[in-house]
């Protein structure tokens, strides 16, 4: 792949939370990854590059959805529905993380078939990512005989995350507590639903089986969709450092108090977001734009900041190689404006005024994938290609 640099940008809302503005204005991409952030002088050494016209609008690293219950390829048969995925690169979604593939039809709850299940879906996502979208797939969802040779096993087969908690036979901390042991010994990422029965066969899930489990991520802290009580997001919120996760399809009321709480307490840089989707509540190709519009207009959340909990945090609860704006980074970016009939002067103010921006330009490693998104409404300053 060759050069691609994207000039004129008005405002980058980097998703590192130590620093969500860059004084900046051009990015180059060099073999998938930025390669270099500054002035115009980056444009003094183009050469052939591909230029793109970010026509003074905002620029954001790609977007994540921490909590999608993918399945296979790009269905999702609990709305039996199609391009769900694609949709969401439409919205400005550029990786997914696969919380649980419980909608698999006829699921196995053997350990050797939710083994299987789990390295299926993981190869199949990465071997065939919908719309290019960086989907990690093949979260296992415990069940009731799993060993620790089962995690070395799924390890070696590219498994690494936990699908929530609570969706198969092991829901108990008792039961739960060792498996996350092994898991994390052996580099799982483990994430735990939390709150209310969210389909049959599901569980409740309390406070104190999240802080007795010990999982990385407390998936939908604001419920999905039944909500825990305020007094025990308070405990998991003071008793632990788990990523707390908002999700769309949740509680807002909850989703508001846990934001607010999170600014009072300095516990942004906890907060991720996710849709929990395709789900009972159905589809949402701009959820996690509609997050952050409701953490930044409603909860009072800087929307630099709300742009954090959909990139930078969840880059740094993953691990992965995305999620910002910086050299050496993935090449996952978006290019965003206010939409057209807005009050908001630019990206980030349309998000604090609560309209979902316009999205022009997707890139996934530095390859263009979406002009002009059909899901969002026009932005007024759409990015262009650069031309002489
Ligand atoms: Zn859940």
């Amino acid at each position: 792949m060759g050069k691609v640099i994207i000039t004129n940008i008005g405002t980058i809302a980097s998703g590192n939370i130590d620093e969500p503005i860059l004084k900046a204005d051009t990015i180059v991409i060099e073999d998938k990854l930025i390669a270099a952030i500054g002035g115009k002088e980056l444009l003094d050494h183009a050469g052939d590059a591909r230029i793109i016209d970010a026509n003074g609008a905002t620029v954001t690293p790609g977007l994540w959805d921490t909590h999608v219950h993918v399945t296979s390829g790009d269905y999702a048969p609990r709305q039996k529905t199609l391009d769900f995925i694609s949709s969401a690169l439409h919205g400005g979604v550029t990786t997914m993380i696969s919380a649980g593939e419980p909608h698999y039809p006829g699921r196995p709850k053997d350990p050797a078939g939710t083994k299987a299940l789990a390295i299926v879906g993981s190869k199949s996502f990465y071997n065939a990512p919908p719309a290019g979208v960086k989907v990690h797939g093949g979260a296992v969802i415990l069940e009731k005989g799993l060993t620790e040779a089962d995690f070395v096993e799924m390890k070696e087969q590219g498994v690494w995350i936990v699908g929530e908690i609570g969706l198969g036979s092991i829901k108990k901390p008792e039961d739960a507590a060792p498996m996350v042991e092994w898991a994390h010994k052996h580099g799982f990422k483990v994430q735990m639903h939390t709150g209310g029965t969210s389909i049959p066969g599901s569980s409740t899930v309390t406070a104190d089986d999240v802080i007795r489990t010990k999982p990385d991520v407390v998936s939908h802290i604001n419920g999905g969709p039944t909500a825990v009580s305020q007094a025990e997001v308070d405990r998991i919120m003071d008793e632990t450092d788990f990523a707390l996760e908002i999700v769309q399809c949740g509680n807002p009321k909850i989703a508001d108090y846990v934001a607010r709480r999170a600014k009072e307490k300095g516990m942004l840089g906890r907060v991720i977001f996710g849709n929990d989707a395709p789900s009972g509540t159905g589809l949402i190709a701009l959820g996690i734009l509609r997050n952050m519009c409701q953490a930044a207009s409603v909860s009072d959340i800087a929307p630099e900041v709300a742009v954090c909990m959909a990139t930078g945090n969840p880059a740094k609860v993953y691990g992965l190689n995305t999620g910002t704006v910086a050299v050496g980074k993935e090449a996952d970016l978006v290019i965003m404006d206010t939409p057209m009939g807005s009050i908001g002067t630019d990206a980030l103010d349309a998000i604090a005024a609560g309209d979902i921006p316009g999205i022009s330009f997707v890139l996934i490693n530095g390859e263009v994938v979406v002009q002009k998104s059909r899901n969002t409404p026009p932005a007024v300053r759409a990015a262009k290609p650069f031309i002489l």
